[in-house]
């Protein structure tokens, strides 16, 4: 394309604007993202709400996020092989229950993970599992890594493997919802085509934005798990069930794709709670195994289920009771299609991201492909390690791949002489560089730099296995943008003087998501395909290399 040629620099972006034309493009952006449904829920809507009649639009940001259109392609072509590495990580129980179970695994630390390892165990045991697919409905998330020296890539900072809704208990402001797919390219694209964002930049060009169309491909992956539950005998007339959070803001990403189904596919969903569905939910006690609902609005009906699609579930407070995890069980005991199963959910923990990082482990989940595109992959690898690795031997084989980790040293901390792990001491050494994860989704769980000595020190001895550290991607220095959130009303009007600037300039970074999906089980892969792209932009914090402080916006690609 013409445009790349043109030099970028990322601490030139975003181009300048006068006072005036900034406000020009907030109301453009603000009133095409209100038509376009790019919508939350107001804060402060009643939870047991009656019929919702206000919504404002998500955070957003006024410029689309650059990155090189190489890299951007790159991210996308390699999907497709992540899809499938995950597939056959979901599919080798032994390798869960040794990095992710309760009697070997981190499942002995980490009380949520256990508990899900458990349940899922006592079912294989009392051959309890009698449908052989799962269904992933996948994220791999990238930050464009800019080391001092080397080449500049996408390196990955999660797999996602279970959708995150909104969630109210934790840092609210700063979790986006997982989809809200092309409705974001909405916003540039109307900037573009009504203002040509006042010529402020060359790279702001319709054939430098790309295009998205997540929600079409993730359905295609919902209506390909529900062809395969009917075409086993499954009734046509199954429905799809979305397992949903209380009091989600976010629900209009979740309809979208509830309405691609309904419209595209002529399959129809059903929402329930975990709550609801203690109660709601069933499984034939006949060979069938079939998951039965009744609806909350028709309660002497029985719906059959042919996918169970959560939207929740994945974090510990979600489970209050032992009934929450029963419920869980319940239904990985049926026949309906998991999207995800819990080995599916466990394959997604950090711990296995790190465990990749090992020698030959790729190699192992993609037999057959080609070294040369394992080691494409292996690219997109940050150095990583668990806090309880005693021996060097253990930490840091992917650097030995990776030629384009400059900011990975080779193992320096002290010898093992104290009582702390060899990785708990590398740490401790190399914090300046590093973030630890725990094994949690949903944000605000890590540990950032100069936090991780004193965190380490309360860190009982035992819990060391379930915590990983990782190596602080390098992201583009002096990147900015314009942050654009709705003002300060409430649902019921009152005003909040915190948000009342609605537009912020900050520096910022911009982590990239790409969609899959796969259909797998008994050992193949049924189908799989990448589908399409998010981008969430956060104010950056200079104290905290990356992470979210103040709010995170929807944001769209910019291909320079
Ligand atoms: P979660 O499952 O809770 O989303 P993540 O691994 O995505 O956990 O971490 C949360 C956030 O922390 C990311 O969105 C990113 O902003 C930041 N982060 C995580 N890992 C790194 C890393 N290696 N380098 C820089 N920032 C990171
Ligand atoms: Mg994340
Ligand atoms: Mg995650």
């Amino acid at each position: 394309m013409a445009s790349s040629s043109i030099p970028f620099n990322f601490a030139e972006w975003p181009p300048s604007l006068s006072p005036e034309q900034q406000t020009t493009l907030v109301q453009k952006a603000t009133t095409r993202a209100l038509a376009t449904g790019l919508l939350y829920l107001p804060p402060g809507y009643p939870l047991e709400s009656p019929p919702p009649q206000a919504a404002i639009h998500a955070p957003l940001s006024l410029f689309p996020a650059p990155f090189s259109r190489e890299s951007f392609e790159f991210a996308q072509e390699i999907q497709s092989l992540y899809n499938v590495l995950y597939s056959h990580i979901a599919m080798d129980t032994e390798f869960l229950d040794e990095i992710m179970g309760a009697e070997k695994g981190v499942g002995r630390v980490d009380d949520f993970i256990g508990e899900l390892w458990k349940g899922w165990k006592v079912l294989r045991d009392s051959n309890s599992v009698p449908q052989p697919l799962h269904l992933g409905l996948f994220r791999s998330d990238y930050l464009y890594h800019v080391p001092p020296e080397g080449e500049a890539f996408f390196k990955q900072v999660e797999f996602n493997t279970i959708s995150r809704s909104f969630t109210g208990k934790h840092r609210p402001s700063v979790v986006i919802p997982a989809l809200f797919k092309q409705a974001c390219i909405r916003i540039p694209r109307h900037l573009m085509l009504s203002t040509s964002y006042f010529n402020s930049s060359p790279h702001l060009k319709l054939e430098n934005l790309p295009k998205n169309d997540t929600i079409a491909g993730l359905a295609k992956g919902i209506a390909a798990g529900h062809a395969a539950y009917v075409s086993h005998g499954g009734s046509p007339s199954s429905k799809i069930l979305f397992v949903v959070q209380a009091g989600e803001r976010n629900v209009f990403d979740q309809r979208w794709l509830e309405y691609e189904l309904l419209e595209k596919h002529s399959i129809h969903s059903i929402r329930q709670t975990f709550e609801e569905l203690i109660t709601s939910s069933s499984v034939d006690t006949s060979a069938s195994s079939s998951l039965k609902i009744t609806p909350m609005d028709s309660p002497n009906e029985s719906i059959e289920i042919s996918v169970v699609y959560y939207r929740a579930g994945y974090m510990p407070h979600e489970y209050p009771s032992q009934e929450y995890y029963s419920t869980r069980f319940k239904l990985e005991s049926s026949r309906a299609i998991k999207c995800p199963t819990i080995p599916l959910q466990l394959a997604g923990g950090k711990k296995v991201q790190e465990v990749l990082g090992r020698k030959g482990l790729v190699e192992r989940f993609l037999p057959g492909v080609p070294q040369s595109q394992v080691d494409r992959l292996r690219k997109t690898f940050m150095d990583m390690w668990g806090l309880d690795e005693d021996s060097p031997g253990a930490v840091g084989d992917v650097t030995s791949t990776s030629t384009t980790d400059s900011a990975s040293p080779s193992p320096s901390a002290p010898p093992p002489t104290s009582s702390e792990s060899f990785g708990t001491q590398r740490a401790r050494a190399e914090h300046a560089t590093l973030v630890l994860k725990p094994q949690r989704e949903g944000g605000g769980n890590n540990v950032y730099k100069s936090d991780i000595p004193a965190f380490l020190d309360g860190l009982p001895a035992h819990e060391r296995e379930a915590w990983i550290a990782m190596r602080l991607i390098e992201v583009p220095q002096g990147l900015g943008g314009w942050l654009v959130r709705a003002g300060s009303l409430d649902y019921g009007g009152s005003s909040d003087k915190s948000r009342a600037e609605r537009a912020v300039k900050a520096e910022v970074v911009s982590e990239l998501g790409i969609f899959g999906w796969a259909l797998f089980g008994a050992g193949k892969v049924q189908g799989e395909e990448e589908v399409g792209w998010l981008v969430r932009t956060k104010g950056k914090d200079s104290n905290e290399g990356g992470v979210a402080t103040g709010f995170s916006v929807l944001d769209s690609v910019l291909l320079v």
